[in-house]
C-alpha cells in the first residue's frame, strides 16, 4: 500500500486540487507536490529534476488575467 501518494490531499479547504503522474500528457505549469519545483510543460509531464518525485499540481498561468480585471 503506498501512503506517500495520498497524504498531500488533505491539505486545506479552499479547492479541490488535482494531482498528476509523470508521463502524463499535460501542458502548462505545474509544481511539483513534493519539492515545489516549478515547470512548464508542452508535452509529457517529467519526473522532478529535483527530487525525483512523479506527482504534479497544476498551476494557473495567466499573467494577462490580473492586469485586465483592473480596468
Ligand atoms: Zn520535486
Amino acid at each position: 500500500m503506498s501512503a506517500k501518494a495520498r497524504e498531500s490531499i488533505d491539505r486545506g479547504a479552499d479547492d479541490y486540487v488535482q494531482f498528476w503522474a509523470a508521463g502524463e500528457s499535460g501542458k502548462g505549469a505545474y509544481r511539483c507536490s513534493e519539492c515545489a519545483y516549478y515547470v512548464t510543460v508542452c508535452r509529457t509531464l517529467p519526473v522532478c529534476p529535483r527530487c525525483a518525485g512523479s506527482s504534479w499540481e497544476q498551476v494557473e498561468w495567466s499573467p494577462f488575467r490580473r492586469a485586465l480585471r483592473l480596468r
